[in-house]
């Protein structure tokens, strides 16, 4: 289907992009277009102006230092692919990335519109819940850093306000020895999972601590599963603690149930998908 008609902008600083959202009620922003072009396509939105923010600088950084990662909201996909430290600094990250679509996707695609679209079965939006990640958001009056848990508000709904972008992921930093892993169930390599579980912990005295499951895809919003958290934290990781924990998973879901798969199968995937995920981290090497 054809787009609808709209101006486009692409102005040159972050202060230009914010005046043109805050003075057009009808405007949005622009990234990388994978998500905003085929909703335009399909009539979901008649916005009255684009503002293209590729120009702005300063926004397509990827930086590393002890206080954690820096995700600039015009990184790609394929940059966080390519880039080899992040093996290191974020594995979780890194891995879960290499799930989101396909590489002419990937090659477009951009951690600020992925945040702001706030799709419950995209991975960032998943990994930044699970991971305690803040989203710094600037408009005009200034910028906010906002917890992952209070930016997601709902099914691609977020505490953004009409002239905020967000210009930032910041995911804190990450111990060498941790254990994590990422598991996720679609149909085709690249399609949107039916559901996904990324999970870490940190071993202290032979116990799991500091336990994070979070999950996408199978629930109507991004969760945390805290009760299956609950269940392993101050545990040996065993066979008997992996299936209690990957139980409470499944015990702790809000399943959806809808034309892509039923509530009951949802929950059968969350609970095998903590399983492996906890057996993977568990037997990876360290
Ligand atoms: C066939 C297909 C398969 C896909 N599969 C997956 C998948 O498996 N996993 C996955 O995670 N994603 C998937 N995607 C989505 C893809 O990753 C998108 O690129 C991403 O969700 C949005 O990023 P974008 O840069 O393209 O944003 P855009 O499409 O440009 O924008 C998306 C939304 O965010 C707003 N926005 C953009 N940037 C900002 C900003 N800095 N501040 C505030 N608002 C902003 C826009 O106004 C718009 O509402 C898929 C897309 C397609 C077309």
């Amino acid at each position: 289907m054809k787009l609808p008609a709209f101006d486009y902008a692409a102005p040159q600083t972050l202060d230009e992009a914010i005046e043109l959202l805050a003075t057009h009620d009808e405007a949005l922003p622009l990234s990388g277009g994978q998500s905003l072009l085929p909703i335009l396509a399909f009539r979901l939105a008649a916005p009255s102006l684009l503002v293209d923010l590729r120009r702005i600088p300063g926004l397509d950084q990827i930086d590393i230092s002890a206080s954690g990662v820096e995700l600039g909201a015009r990184v790609r996909w394929c940059d966080i692919e390519a880039d080899a430290r992040l093996l290191t600094a974020h594995p979780l990250l890194a891995e879960a990335v290499t799930h989101v679509a396909h590489y002419p996707i990937r090659s477009r695609g951009t951690v600020g519109g992925s945040l702001a679209h706030a799709d419950t079965a995209a991975e960032l939006p998943g990994i930044a819940m699970t991971c305690d990640a803040e989203i710094i958001a600037v408009g005009r009056n200034g910028k906010r850093r906002i917890a992952a848990r209070d930016f997601f508000v709902g099914p691609m709904m977020t505490a953004l306000a009409h002239d905020e972008l967000v210009t930032e992921l910041h995911l804190p930093p990450w111990p060498p020895a941790r254990r994590w892993a990422f598991e996720e169930f679609a149909r085709q390599h690249g399609a949107f999972a039916l559901a996904g579980i990324a999970l870490y912990y940190d071993l202290c005295d032979g116990v799991a601590t500091d336990v994070h499951i979070g999950v996408i895809g199978a629930s109507a919003a991004l969760q945390r599963l805290t009760p299956a958290e609950a269940v392993l934290e101050g545990c040996v990781v065993d066979a008997a603690t992996m299936l209690a924990t990957a139980q409470a998973a499944a015990a702790a879901i809000d399943a959806a149930d809808d034309i892509d798969a039923p509530a009951d199968y949802r929950r059968a995937l969350v609970e095998t998908l903590t399983g492996r995920a906890l057996q993977r981290a568990v037997t990876r090497p360290h």
